[in-house]
């Protein structure tokens, strides 16, 4: 075994999964070795989410796992990362014994010296929030791929009353344009050929003066062969200017990621999501006008306090009326800390359950008949590896997130972008046919 060899578990959203190529990165400056099997760790991170109770519980259950890499090797460090270090600070130190460190999102830099104390056999835990913390100097660590992660920006000033991300991940700021461009530049060198700039509410980045429509035409213009996406957008502050960009540069993909959360003005307003269901669909018309083609995908909360059958209705009626691409839907998750947790959480388990799973029935339907509508059409598709179901054929996505399997052929690899007919569709994936080579720049 490596005497520093780091192996490292993600959980949750796709911020975290930078992050972790961020922890690696400054992990590996400091001389320790990444690897993917955790029986050749000296160093077990799990870098963890909070967003919802099931999610936490879900890595209480790995540490409990993880007790027998400690009894077998008892010098191994394990750390918890992320938001849960950030939420449960002590208590995890406390109450689960083989839990050596615990780190915040904005003390990653202090791991490795963190790290070095637990192989001395000291606890630390390291939970400052900072208000400048942005990473911006470090180069993340990446495995060779076509689809890299870019944060452009870290923490949350929303404060939906839901939610705890403003609470684990501290105050919004932004990365600077120019970094962020140069990361770019270099992920297209290494044959990289798409990315996803990534932000709790992208739409309020700011690098002095400049904003987000700023930062994605630079991105566009800097790799003009790489697709360009982006992760969230908040309806209160999508501006008309970010629209334009999106519908000026081919390579910004037509796809924008909205969280709806409800239909129901009342319930936007206890999430205090700051706009309403009528600005959210003016929002999706104006969209629509400026970027034709554009497909949306949404979050919604089934069984928020005081939710009633009729704000209920009124978000499947929202669902039917803008036809998502594609939606993440949860049971409302009381969390402690946050402002919906000194409601009452009165909506029953059963009809929460009920109402999501109706949420789920409906969206997946939508997503059949907007699949179906593409039989007979053409797509392009940015070819991601051979199908999970068999390797005769070849599986990418197109521009509006939708996964498409096709025929494989000889000459077309992984990275390359292909024109296919669409033949087939069901609610998750269209199956195409006769794919041919296109050159995108
Ligand atoms: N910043 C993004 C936004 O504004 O939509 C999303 C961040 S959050 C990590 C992802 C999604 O988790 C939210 O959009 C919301 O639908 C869901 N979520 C957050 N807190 C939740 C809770 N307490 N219970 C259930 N779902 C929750
Ligand atoms: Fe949470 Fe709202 Fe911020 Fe999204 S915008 S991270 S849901 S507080």
């Amino acid at each position: 075994m490596n005497k520093n060899s780091v192996y490292i578990e993600t959980y949750g959203c796709q911020m975290n999964f930078a992050d972790s190529e961020l922890v690696m990165g400054i992990l590996k400056n400091k001389g320790f070795e990444v690897t993917r099997n955790i029986d050749d760790a000296n160093v077990i991170l799990l870098n963890t989410c909070s967003v919802r109770d099931n999610a936490e519980q879900k890595i209480f259950h790995r540490l409990d796992h993880l007790k027998r890499i400690k009894r077998e090797n008892p010098q191994a460090v394990i750390g918890i990362l992320g938001c849960m270090a950030e939420r449960l600070r002590k208590r995890l130190i406390e109450e689960k014994k083989i839990v050596d460190v615990v780190v915040g999102p904005d003390e990653y830099r202090r791991l490795p010296e963190y790290i070095d104390h637990a192989f001395g056999g000291e606890k630390g835990i390291g939970v400052k929030l900072s208000r400048t913390e942005t990473y911006d100097d470090i180069i993340p660590y990446r495995e060779d791929g076509i689809s890299a992660w870019i944060s452009v920006m870290r923490g949350c000033d929303k404060f939906c009353t839901f939610c705890v991300v403003p609470f684990t991940r501290g105050r919004e700021r932004s990365r600077s344009l120019d970094s962020i461009v140069n990361e770019i530049k270099s992920l297209s060198e290494r044959n990289f050929k798409e990315v996803t700039l990534l932000g709790q509410n992208v739409n309020s980045y700011n690098d002095e003066g400049r904003d987000f429509a700023d930062l994605l035409g630079a991105c566009a213009n800097a790799a003009p062969d790489m697709r360009i996406r982006f992760t969230t957008s908040h309806p209160q502050d999508l501006s008309d200017k970010l629209l334009y960009t999106i519908a000026e540069h081919d390579n910004i993909c037509n796809y924008i990621h909205l969280p709806v959360q409800s239909g129901s003005n009342r319930i936007l307003e206890l999430m205090n999501r700051t706009y309403t269901i009528e600005h959210y669909l003016n929002l999706i018309e104006r969209a629509r006008n400026i970027i034709p083609g554009v497909s949306f995908s949404t979050d919604i909360i089934a069984g928020f306090p005081t939710e009633t059958e009729e704000d209920h209705r009124m978000t499947l009626e929202v669902m039917k009326e803008v036809k998502y691409d594609g939606a993440y839907m949860f049971k409302y998750s009381p969390r402690e800390g946050t402002k919906a947790y000194s409601m009452k959480d009165d909506v029953p388990e059963e009809i929460k359950i009920r109402r999501l799973n109706e949420i789920i029935d409906l969206q997946q339907q939508i997503s059949y008949e907007i699949n179906q509508s593409l039989i007979g059409k053409e797509e392009v598709v940015l070819v991601e590896g051979v199908s999970k179901k068999s390797d005769e054929f070849l599986s990418g996505r197109t521009d509006t997130n939708k996964v498409a399997v096709f025929p494989k052929r000889d000459d077309i690899k992984v990275g390359d972008y292909v024109k296919i007919e669409i033949t087939r569709a069901t609610s998750a994936t269209l199956f195409g046919a006769s794919p041919v080579p296109v050159e995108v720049d």
